[in-house]
């Protein structure tokens, strides 16, 4: 598969992430305008709002994309996902259909520098599941919170563990985090104590959102779970690792992970990623048939975290990894959410797990990199760092590589300030 070049110059670089073949949805805004559904082409957004009011595209079902998020839109179902599609890539186009091309008026209130706008949320967060999929990541967490010999607990391999997180406190890259109070046991002391987090650290995951939703008490197989998923995003799972190693047993993370979740802007589509699938890894243990896939469904997306602190002038990159890591898949984790009757719905938002590469520079957070705190990260500048200060930001970014072009997500970030004053 190669570029599908435009006359939208910049979306011709074999950088950007976004090339035609990409066409990301988001939502953003101009200074006092309303929020529109929009796509992301070189550099600039498109606004689909105005594509649909001069009557360009169309889901099909009526207006779906002057809102400020994307849920009407994937609630349309696959074959208006993929006639939008292919309307756009006609528009935007070399040769294709000159209508937007040839209308300046409608080009200039389309057609927008990415630097001059705001992202917001791109979708209405129904509900969101965190999975725990990333086998290095599992090991490495069970080797140093119950040994080597128990690092795997007995149902990962037949599995996709997961628990029900929070969606109302995720929110999209640049939403500045408060580093969360709690409550945490050190090690040698006799009894917990109360107060900021010690020990604040990323999660690097990508999140798989639903396009449309099943009936409640009526499973789903591998393959109709992953014709419900919309697309996806990268995915911070902020977590505070004091708190969690106190308070998890035995219902798992609560407060841990309850302060905030980041996502990228740009909700990248199956399609656009089509050309980049690739099979989970070989079964240790065969897996019961309602998980079994009839053909490959991870993707093959190289993955980076940046660390910057609030002093440096520029980031630092401390891991790179890639999608194609995980054990699981993402529609193998929505057949397994929905085979016990659970009712997914348009919005739902699917965390991977921690993706963790096999080696130490693929690590995908700051527990593992740093093992537990034991061993410090320097970054460029020479600062040391454990786990996060107030001030430091951490970006995730992302992309699959074509010949000549990207599938990219831009970035996930997010700054950490201090913990709220208690009155
Ligand atoms: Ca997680």
């Amino acid at each position: 598969m190669r570029r599908i070049d435009s006359w939208v110059e910049s979306a011709n670089s074999t950088e950007t992430h976004f090339p035609l073949n990409n066409l990301p949805y988001g939502v953003y805004s101009r200074a006092g305008s309303q929020l529109h559904c929009c796509t992301a082409i070189g550099d600039n957004v498109l606004d689909l709002a105005a594509l649909e009011e001069a009557g360009l595209i169309s889901a099909g079902q009526g207006p779906v994309f002057a809102r400020d998020n994307i849920n009407a839109f994937m609630a349309c179902g696959a074959a208006a996902w993929d006639a939008v599609r292919d309307r756009l890539i006609q528009l935007l186009k070399d040769g294709g259909d000159p209508a937007l091309r040839n209308d300046a008026d409608l080009r200039a209130a389309a057609i927008v520098p990415m630097d001059d706008v705001a992202m917001h949320m791109p979708f209405q967060v129904a509900e969101y599941t965190d999975f725990y999929s990333g086998r290095q990541h599992a090991e490495n967490v069970g080797t140093m919170f119950r040994g080597k010999e128990n690092a795997l607990p007995p149902n990962w391999l037949h599995i996709p563990i997961g628990y029900n997180g929070r969606a109302s406190t995720v929110v999209v890259s640049g939403t500045d985090i408060r580093r969360p109070l709690g409550q945490m046991k050190p090690p040698d002391a006799d009894a917990p104590v109360f107060g900021p987090c010690r020990r604040l650290d990323i999660e690097l995951e990508m999140g798989a959102v639903v396009g449309t939703p099943n009936t409640m008490g009526q499973p789903v197989s591998v393959d109709e779970a992953d014709d419900m998923i919309f697309g996806y995003v990268l995915l911070n799972d902020w977590s505070a690792r004091d708190i969690q190693a106190w308070e998890y047993q035995p219902l798992g993370p609560f407060q841990a992970k309850v302060f905030a979740t980041s996502i990228s802007p740009w909700v990248v589509t199956k399609a656009a990623l089509e050309a980049f699938r690739v099979a989970t890894p070989e079964r240790e243990k065969q897996l019961l048939p309602y998980l079994h896939e009839s053909r490959p469904l991870l993707y093959d997306i190289e993955l980076e975290v940046l660390m910057q602190s609030g002093s440096a002038q520029k980031p630092t990159s401390i891991s790179a990894t890639n999608y194609s890591n995980m054990y699981y898949s993402a529609a193998q984790q929505l057949a397994h959410h929905a085979i016990g009757g659970c009712k997914m719905n348009t919005g739902d938002l699917l965390g991977s797990g921690t993706i963790s590469g096999p080696e130490k520079s693929g690590f995908g957070s700051l527990l593992e990199i740093t093992w537990g705190g034991k061993e410090p990260l320097t970054l460029d500048g020479g600062e040391t760092r454990t786990f996060i200060e107030d001030g430091d930001t951490l970006t995730l970014t992302g992309f699959a590589r074509g010949e000549d072009y990207r599938i990219g997500f831009g970035a996930c970030a997010g700054t950490i300030l201090p913990s709220p004053e208690l009155s």
